[in-house]
């Protein structure tokens, strides 16, 4: 991580590539599909995009100070590779088939996207031992039925990770919601009981609110992390398939991951980063640094549940 960043095979934040797992608890993964997308594509490219621009940030974490590599053991074990590239239905069951090593060889997996629809396989094998807490940052919540013949795509994750109890609902927040779609979407995920956060009651609560608010729904359960980069407002993530204005600064999302260390956080991801539509890179810069922020709170998560089965 001293080498220069253009040096190099690009890995997550410059970390070994693996193929062999012995040795390693938190698991960076790319998975390189946009099959479950709605409107722009190129999604796909994000996991490339982001381990390039991962290369600018270095060990330690300029906020909190927290070096996640002396916590835990991280490494970037490459891509899920997807045989049936063209096929949602069994692209899902692919990753899902992965994740499940990943979960059954202890491992936690950080993972960079890809489509949303990336998220249902993987919380499928993660929520194995029991649903799970989830903090949900996006624009859409992503709660809308079946679309165009097919159940998978990006816009009915956590619909069906609550339809299948591998989500909590009444353990599961949104944060950052504006949603076009929200007609469609938002009486599904209020009906079952999770804690909508939209811009309008961001705006009206601040920082400070809904981080307790956030806390105070996940408490001491195992939660996840799934951050769309869409939730952004586009002026700071523009490389993204739905944009919508009016989203959260960079410095504000972030400011709300800082807020969550002590957490149980036992994985996350980063997605819908599309390279095609970031000319400049940035996206994928703040995407990576997302994920950054996440694996600085899974490597803290990681190093208290080491401490109390010591
Ligand atoms: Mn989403
Ligand atoms: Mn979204």
């Amino acid at each position: 991580m001293l080498e220069m960043p253009f040096v190099g095979i690009g890995s997550f934040f410059r970390t070994d590539l693996r193929d062999r797992w012995e040795d390693v608890d938190i698991a960076l993964v790319g998975v390189p599909t946009d099959v479950g997308l709605s409107h722009r594509p190129g999604a796909r490219y994000g996991p490339q995009a982001m381990r390039f621009q991962s290369g600018l940030i270095r060990y330690i974490n300029p906020f909190t100070r927290v070096i996640p590599y002396e916590l835990a053991r991280v490494a970037d074990i490459g891509d899920v590779s997807i045989e049936n590239i063209f096929h949602l239905d069994r692209a899902v069951d692919e990753i899902f088939a992965f994740y499940q090593r990943v979960h059954a060889a202890g491992l936690v997996p950080v993972t960079a996207g890809g489509d949303h629809s990336i998220t249902y396989p993987i919380l499928k094998a993660l929520a194995a031992d029991g649903p799970l807490a989830l903090i949900h940052f996006d624009t859409h919540h992503d709660t809308t039925g079946p679309l165009k013949g097919s159940r998978f795509h990006h816009g009915a994750t956590f619909r069906n990770a609550i339809e299948e109890g591998l989500i909590d609902p009444k353990r599961t927040v949104q944060i950052g919601i504006r949603d076009p779609y929200g007609e469609i979407a938002r009486p599904f995920a209020e009906a079952a009981g999770v804690t909508v956060i939209d811009m309008a009651t961001f705006d009206e609560d601040g920082l400070a609110k809904t981080v307790e608010r956030i806390r105070n729904v996940v408490g001491t359960s195992r939660v996840y992390i799934s951050f769309d980069v869409d939730v952004l407002d586009p002026a700071y993530a523009p490389g993204t398939g739905t944009p919508v204005v009016g989203g959260l600064t960079s410095r504000e999302a972030m400011r709300i991951l800082h807020g969550l260390r002590g957490l149980d956080v036992i994985g996350g991801d980063v997605v819908e980063v599309s390279p095609p539509f970031d000319p400049t890179g940035m996206t994928a810069l703040a995407g990576a640094q997302m994920m950054f922020e996440i694996l600085c709170l899974a490597a803290e998560a990681h190093a208290q549940r080491a401490k109390q089965t010591s």
